[in-house]
């Protein structure tokens, strides 16, 4: 089976970066189709304003510029019939449960939400939502219960520059990074962040079942002997080396995460002078051009996100999902879109190795305790003080948390695969389209570093 393993994107990335540009060009017509010319795929309904950040006071953290703005859909006339409330209330989607509580019930120990390590100088936080389902990689946007909901059209807030920056952007860079502390090697740098938050103290305090397991790491070394495919991530700036495969694949989803929002706002970048919107080279290499490491995390999550859309795809067919309500033709028209990337997306031999991960004895606690944190990163989005970065990060990290819920759910090998409920999809397949993007925008971008170099 023909593979590229985060090792070879890492190991031999021109290969790698080659295939994956190739299959790039195939799916983005089909992707881009998909999420600008359907109702289904183009709007989003998220509570985007009524949620405070559960982690600090972020009063002083927002944005004021029109750039960070969200225009949304007040009149119910604009929403797409699809959407709106009276479609809304029918829906019946996969009930929540509340595995959350009885969690916290056998683990009294762990920290609770909304703390931040208080008092024992550590920050990894770990909380159970009490309103999702224990699948979930998420919080999940419930718009049948959102009462507080926003409709928006994602083509009228297009992510790209918005001058949102300085410390309380760095605030939550720096705790999505900190989520990754499952042990202290995969911290980055105080130096890196520009943050006086190491070190980072006993992260065991919090993750007793995963610092414990001393055998585990063992089992690990061993594994990794025998299995050439592990990836590594070539640091910069992080310490990541002595780490297993599930801790650098949650530090690279999220750093790919971060490497897709820098390319995106650097292409579509504001030029204050003249007022245009147009790339700014300078902004990519700065980001991204010397950070070799970033460039491959993510081009790894397209790999990720790949895997995941192909896996999806034959199941797409099943009466579970609709993509318009009362009016058949275009949902007809809106399946055989899905359906054209999913099967694009399967056009590569299997480029992502899922069943790499959770295998070892402590799979099962270390695979929750992965779906905790990136829970985790999910509700950090409420903390971002720009209103259409909070929309996209939003988006995004539903996205990554499908379609780690879309390859994670069952066995690993298993075919059998989750129902996703609406907002998943889409922010499933609109995370698909950001990082396509992302990949032409690097694309030409390191075209135009060449020419300014003068190579040919
Ligand atoms: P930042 O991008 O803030 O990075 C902070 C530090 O993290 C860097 O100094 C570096 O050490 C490290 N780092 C940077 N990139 C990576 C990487 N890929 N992997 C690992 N480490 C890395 N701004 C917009 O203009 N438009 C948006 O849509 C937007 N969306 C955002 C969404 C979220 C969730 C967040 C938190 C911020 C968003 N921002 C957005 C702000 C933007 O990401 C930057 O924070 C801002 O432009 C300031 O950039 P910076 O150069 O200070 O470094």
């Amino acid at each position: 089976r023909a593979q590229i393993s985060s090792k070879s994107i890492v190991d031999d990335a021109r290969a790698s970066y080659a295939t994956l540009d190739k299959l790039n060009a195939n799916v983005k017509p089909s992707l881009d189709n998909l999420v600008r010319s359907t109702d289904f795929f183009s709007h989003y309904r998220l509570n985007l304003f009524h949620k405070k950040c559960p982690f600090w006071d972020d009063e002083n953290g927002f944005c004021g510029n029109i750039g960070c703005a969200v225009e949304t859909l007040d009149n119910d006339e604009d929403v797409p019939e699809v959407w709106r409330a009276s479609e809304l209330s029918k829906l019946e989607g996969p009930l929540a449960r509340h595995p959350g509580r009885s969690e916290q019930e056998q683990h009294p120990d762990r920290p609770l939400q909304g703390e931040l390590g208080d008092g024992v100088g550590e920050s990894c936080v770990v909380e159970y939502d009490d309103e999702c389902d224990g699948r979930d990689y998420c919080v999940p946007e419930d718009e049948s219960t959102a009462s507080k909901g926003d409709y928006v059209s994602l083509l009228r807030n297009p992510e790209r520059f918005t001058g949102y920056g300085g410390e309380g952007a760095k605030q939550v860079w720096d705790a999505i990074y900190r989520e990754n502390c499952f042990q202290k090697s995969s911290f980055p740098r105080s130096a890196d962040l520009g943050v006086s938050l190491w070190p980072p103290g006993p992260a065991a305090q919090d993750f007793k079942h995963v610092m414990d397991a001393a055998g585990r790491q063992a089992q690990l070394q061993a594994r990794r002997l025998h299995r050439p495919n592990v990836p590594f991530v070539a640091s910069t700036g992080y310490e990541v080396d002595d780490e297993c495969l599930e801790k650098r694949v949650f530090y690279r989803v999220v750093s790919g995460m971060h490497a897709s929002i820098s390319a995106h706002l650097c292409w579509d970048f504001l030029n204050q002078t003249t007022g245009e919107w147009q790339p700014n080279l300078a902004c990519y290499t700065n980001r991204l051009h010397g950070f070799p490491d970033r460039v491959s995390n993510l081009y790894f999550n397209y790999a990720l996100v790949t895997r995941a859309v192909a896996k999806l795809g034959p199941h797409l067919c099943g009466p579970q999902y609709t993509f318009c309500t009362g009016d058949a033709s275009e949902d007809v028209a809106t399946r055989a879109k899905v359906l054209e990337v999913t099967l694009r997306a399967a056009s590569v031999p299997q480029i992502f190795d899922e069943s790499l991960m959770f295998v070892n004895g402590e799979g099962p606690s270390l695979k929750e305790d992965f779906r905790h944190r990136f829970r985790n990163v999910s509700r950090l989005m409420d903390c971002v003080g720009c209103d259409k970065c909070r929309l996209w990060g939003k988006i995004q990290t539903n996205g990554y948390g499908a379609a780690l819920k879309v390859l994670f759910e069952f066995d690993n090998n298993s075919q059998e695969i989750p129902t996703l409920k609406r907002t998943e999809l889409v922010s499933l397949f609109n995370t698909y389209a950001r990082l396509s993007e992302s990949l032409r925008a690097i694309g030409e971008f390191r075209d135009m570093v060449r020419a300014q170099d003068g190579v040919a």
